[in-house]
């Protein structure tokens, strides 16, 4: 017998350094006095507050933040009294005023009645992982605003450009709005590669697309390069009226702006040419026959002698 008891005393010694020397910080709660019946010595090292100041289930919930208290609280007392072992990070407050993310894992211990007699758990620093994880969100919000702006200018993309259009179209045909869209093209920019350079070039689709990003005024109208020295203005609930004039304002300002081009064929400045379609979508219009309009007249622009705008007829 005496073996036996010296063994079990022995053992729990032993368990007593196994628990005490993890990195996770053990802990025993008594259900009924809700009073810590034990808590790892670790507590101290993690957050500052000595292992005998750890009374009763309060000082638990007090040491946690604000924002976090009330769900935690409420989620481990529920879980507890439906006997269900359950998990729940949180942050919990240091000595000195800061937080610590912990991950806290409960089991719940029944009496032979099957009722709850204790709580017992293991808190895990799990700051770094937070960390790891908050910088991850964050670049992943960054790449996903990255995959909407283009490279060069900043201006929305192509990509942002598909989806706004597309929006906009069907919310012209539901409300029965005309839909106006403008695309721009810089007048003889080949040339202006071939004789200033590659990386002038995309000093002058920068500024352009700086000057035409802010020519609008309504917080729906939507500016994005298309593709090369390609733009797009999408103006929602805008008749043609009012697209020529937003179009040839893009123009002037352009024109104004007084870059430098030599070779230009058509006088010795940075122009562009716009093509300009207006809209009320029904059932029977296609999304992509409106913007190949829109190219056209572009085009017929360019053919009229370039730094002009060019319009579909009224709808
Ligand atoms: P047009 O007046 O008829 O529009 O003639 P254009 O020379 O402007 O048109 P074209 O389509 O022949 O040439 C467009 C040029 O734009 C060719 C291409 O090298 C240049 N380009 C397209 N993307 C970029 C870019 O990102 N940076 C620079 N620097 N040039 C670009
Ligand atoms: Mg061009
Ligand atoms: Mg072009």
């Amino acid at each position: 017998m005496a073996d036996i008891a010296s063994q079990m005393a022995n053992d729990s010694a032993v368990y007593k350094t196994l628990l005490e020397s993890t990195k996770a910080i053990p802990w025993k709660i008594d259900w009924k006095s809700m009073t810590f019946a034990y808590i790892g010595p670790q507590i101290e090292a993690l957050l500052g507050w000595t292992q005998d100041s750890w009374i009763s289930a309060n000082d638990w919930a007090e040491r946690m933040h604000p924002e976090d208290r009330e769900w935690v609280v409420n989620f481990c007392v529920s879980q507890s009294k439906s006997g269900t072992d359950h998990e729940a990070d949180y942050r919990a407050l240091t000595k000195d005023g800061n937080y610590v993310w912990i991950r806290d894992v409960v089991h719940v211990m029944r009496n032979a009645d099957g009722e709850v007699d204790a709580l017992i758990g293991f808190m895990f620093d799990i700051s770094d992982r937070k960390k790891t994880e908050a910088k991850l969100i964050d670049m992943q919000k960054e790449l996903e605003a990255l995959s909407f702006k283009d490279g060069l200018t900043g201006v929305a993309n192509r990509r942002m450009f598909d989806t706004v259009m597309d929006a906009e179209w069907h919310n012209a045909r539901r409300n029965y709005q005309p839909l106006s869209l403008v695309m721009l093209d810089i007048d003889y920019f080949k040339q202006y590669n071939d004789h200033y350079g590659h990386l002038q070039g995309d000093e002058c689709l920068k500024t352009v697309a700086t000057i035409l990003g802010s020519a609008t005024r309504r917080s729906r109208d939507f500016f994005a390069r298309f593709g090369g020295e390609e733009f797009m203005l999408v103006l929602p609930e805008t008749d043609q009226d009012a697209a020529l004039k937003i179009a040839e304002r893009c123009r002037t300002l352009i024109c104004n702006e007084a870059l430098a081009h030599e070779k230009s064929g058509i006088c010795s400045k940075v122009t562009i040419s716009l093509g300009v379609g207006t809209i009320i979508p029904t059932e029977k219009d296609k999304l992509t026959a409106f913007i190949e309009s829109v190219d056209k007249q572009l085009y017929l622009a360019k053919q009229n002698g370039r730094n002009c705008v060019a319009a579909t007829n009224a709808p």
